[in-house]
């Protein structure tokens, strides 16, 4: 700790009520027809300064950008801010594991600290890359799934979506990760067939 960096003054925070304010706005997103993704942007106080969700499946209005595959909830989340004070001293929180484009974003906007409710075995930065060699990801923190239950309510909820969205290897790749979340999804097939 004796090196000439300035010390990050990311704040101890408790990650569970971020996380699920990250899931609420996942449940928000799929009840307006995108994906149950949801983010949070919180300060170094504590509070959140910018909220997100997905909107892929909606039109383009001037505040949000949607009807697009990038229309992420951290995009959203991040255009909503626009620029950041004191990244450094901001966590971002998902309901999902960032994809490379908002886990790349994120990096390059210098946010200090990046936390998540549930892995994304297929379209996660983690199945790509190692989020900790990222060459731009070094001044980023990563905090994987740190609450159980909630890990288990975010793969919950976005498993029907993994199962459609990429039915083949992706949805493997997810029942191989959560396999007791994902058979409930499987189970719906069968019933109606
Ligand atoms: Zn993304």
């Amino acid at each position: 700790m004796s090196d000439d960096r300035p010390t990050p003054r990311l704040p101890d925070l408790d990650h569970a009520p971020y996380l699920r304010a990250a899931l609420d706005l996942a449940r928000e997103g799929q009840a307006a027809g995108s994906s149950p993704v949801g983010a949070v942007l919180v300060n170094h106080e504590g509070q959140i300064i910018a909220r997100g969700r997905n909107r892929v499946g909606e039109a383009q209005t001037p505040e949000h950008v949607g009807n697009a595959s990038v229309a992420h909830a951290e995009m959203d989340l991040y255009f909503q801010v626009g620029k950041l004070e004191d990244p450094h001293t901001l966590t971002l929180y998902t309901s999902l594991e960032p994809c490379l484009m908002c886990g790349g974003a994120s990096a390059l906007l210098g946010v200090g600290r990046i936390v998540w409710a549930t892995d994304d075995p297929w379209g996660g930065s983690g199945r790509l890359i190692r989020w900790t060699d990222h060459p731009a990801m070094q001044d980023t923190q990563v905090v994987p799934t740190p609450e159980a239950h909630l890990e288990r309510e975010g793969a919950l909820l976005f498993a029907p979506e993994a199962k459609r969205a990429f039915p083949e290897e992706g949805w493997q790749l997810w029942r191989t990760r959560y396999p007791r979340e994902t058979a409930p999804a499987d189970q719906t097939d069968v019933e109606r067939t």
